[in-house]
């Protein structure tokens, strides 16, 4: 693997031409300029200027829009094979990009090269995986009544809208747009303002492998502007959402005029339930990955740690002990574990819970502190002596950051895990297979790990319950929401219908 200076060398020819030539909107694969003008992209690591960013409003999303309308009907009546072919170039295209994509990505967002070199590769992986579905997706059922032959095909809904997050952007766009164009829609792209960087190298590696213009459109800006104006554009089918919960009320509330469907990926403040019978080495691994990989920012990240009374002290030894040693640093450098958080905003919320903690009455066992003052870095966090009801153990403060609270039975880990607005994901560590099914029949989240980190299998749903969302991605869960059923039920004989008016 490349040295850090290697990897400041390679970043700084790769960012070279945005330094000059800044990021513009690609519209129907023209590269146009923000109707607002443009605004400043930085880096968390060192607050660097990186580039001009164009500053795309209604006007942007309305041509967008538009441009994704005219490009429909050629994209969806394509042979699937053909569409199939451009997917696994697409593929192609990022594998070959995937240093650029990387690097490009950790000095965007702050996120390490440790994590970010595979996510790039992740993204190509959606590509491949929806390439393969690509024939098979509007193939229906056949459903036979005594009168008639019912059959049901698919129908792509047509242009959709995909709003992204600052958190590993680029494998999320990929797992938003990949099974979009698989299912034969065209997409309007509004990534997250604060990392504009890798979508544009998408879009690019999408059109160089054959994907014709107007099928997929990148429009910069913000939430409040060009966001708003997706959501309420009435060519656009359905939005594709990927962020905070209170945004996705926003955004629910945006698409109500023109009746949009939505599929909102939220928030997580997910419990890991640790049992005194469990594999203590191998769940300590997991609790600490899951909360402090890819710097915290991660919605499926384990941030609640319910532990056995019994096994507590000694758990939270190690855990400080580990937590102590993991290293903070340049996220360009191979051996950082964690960068900076993503911006002076995001930095300030994460770092506000270190009083917010005290205030409530835990203790901070391990961090709570910030790191230089050139980027926003911060120690990973541990609070312990923590409760339930406690703001560090009911928010989600999407950082390296861990609130460890303490149960006695089953019971109550139970009640704790379930009393919280989230439902995204839960891990239960234990080796008793019948409480292991009970718990999980009864946990609130989308999705639930035993024994395990959160391991991502392309064909299972995913998606979360109560205030972490409403819609699931992966496998034929992505189809069914950028496609539309149809059913056409055929006559088989005369059978009788009733007349009515007849003499
Ligand atoms: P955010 O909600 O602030 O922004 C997400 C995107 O929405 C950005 O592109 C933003 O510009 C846009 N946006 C903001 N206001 C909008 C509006 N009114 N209309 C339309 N678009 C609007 O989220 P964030 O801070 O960028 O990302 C972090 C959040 O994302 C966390 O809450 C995290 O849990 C969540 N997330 C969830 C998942 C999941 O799969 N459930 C995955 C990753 C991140």
């Amino acid at each position: 693997m490349s040295t850090l200076n290697e990897n400041i060398t390679k970043l700084d020819g790769f960012l070279e031409r945005f330094r000059d030539g800044g990021i513009m909107n690609r519209i129907a694969g023209q590269d146009v300029f923000g109707a607002d003008g443009v605004f400043q992209n930085t880096s968390p690591v060192d607050k660097s200027y990186i580039c001009d960013v164009a500053h795309g409003t209604a006007a942007d999303i309305d041509a967008a829009a538009n441009a994704a309308s005219d490009a429909f009907a050629e994209w969806r009546d394509m042979p699937a094979l053909q569409r199939k072919k451009i997917l696994i170039k697409i593929a192609e295209g990022i594998e070959a990009r995937a240093e650029e994509i990387a690097l490009c990505e950790c000095w965007d967002t702050g996120q390490t090269y440790k994590f970010m070199s595979k996510a790039a590769l992740r993204g190509a992986e959606n590509f491949r995986y929806f390439a393969d579905q690509v024939v098979q997706a509007r193939d229906g059922q056949q459903l036979q009544s005594p009168t008639l032959m019912n059959v049901t095909t698919r129908k792509p809904i047509g242009p959709v809208g995909v709003i992204t997050p600052w958190n590993t952007p680029f494998m999320l766009s990929t797992w938003k747009i990949a099974p979009a164009l698989a299912a034969g829609c065209t997409v309007v792209h509004k990534p997250a303002e604060a990392s504009p960087l890798t979508a544009r190298l998408l879009v690019e590696i999408a059109e160089a492998a054959g994907l014709p213009p107007g099928v997929l459109n990148t429009v910069n800006g913000f939430g409040e502007g060009a966001g708003k104006a997706l959501c309420e554009h009435p060519k656009i089918k359905a939005i594709a959402f990927v962020g905070e919960s209170a945004t996705g009320s926003l955004i629910t509330k945006q698409g109500a005029d023109t009746l949009k469907r939505n599929h909102l990926e939220l928030g997580g403040k997910n419990p890991v339930i640790v049992f005194d019978d469990a594999d203590l080495d191998r769940a300590l691994d997991a609790v600490i990955f899951m909360i402090y990989s890819i710097n915290g920012e991660r919605c499926t990240s384990s941030s609640r740690l319910l532990v056995q009374d019994t096994i507590r002290e000694e758990f939270e030894a190690k855990l400080i002990a580990r937590v102590n040693n993991i290293k903070v640093g340049h996220p360009l450098d191979p051996k950082t574990e964690i960068g900076p958080l993503v911006t002076e905003e995001h930095f300030n919320k994460v770092t506000s819970y270190f009083e917010i903690a005290k205030e409530d009455g835990a203790t901070i066992a391990a961090g709570g502190v910030t790191v230089g003052d050139e980027g926003y870095f911060i120690r990973p966090t541990l609070f312990t002596n923590a409760n339930n009801q406690m703001r560090i153990a009911q928010e989600e403060i999407f950082g390296p950051v861990l609130t460890s609270i303490p149960f006695r039975t089953e019971e109550e880990a139970l009640e704790m895990a379930n009393d919280i607005d989230y439902g995204l994901t839960g891990y239960v560590w234990t080796n008793d297979l019948t409480r292991a099914l009970r718990f999980t029949e009864a946990l609130e989240a989308g999705m639930i790990w035993v024994n395990s980190e959160n391991v991502r299998h392309l064909p299972t749903p995913f998606g979360g319950v109560k205030a972490s969302g409403i819609g699931r991605d992966g496998g034929d869960w992505s189809f069914e929401f950028y496609m539309e059923q149809k059913h056409i039920g055929f006559a088989t004989g005369q059978h009788k219908i009733t007349k009515l008016g007849a003499l």
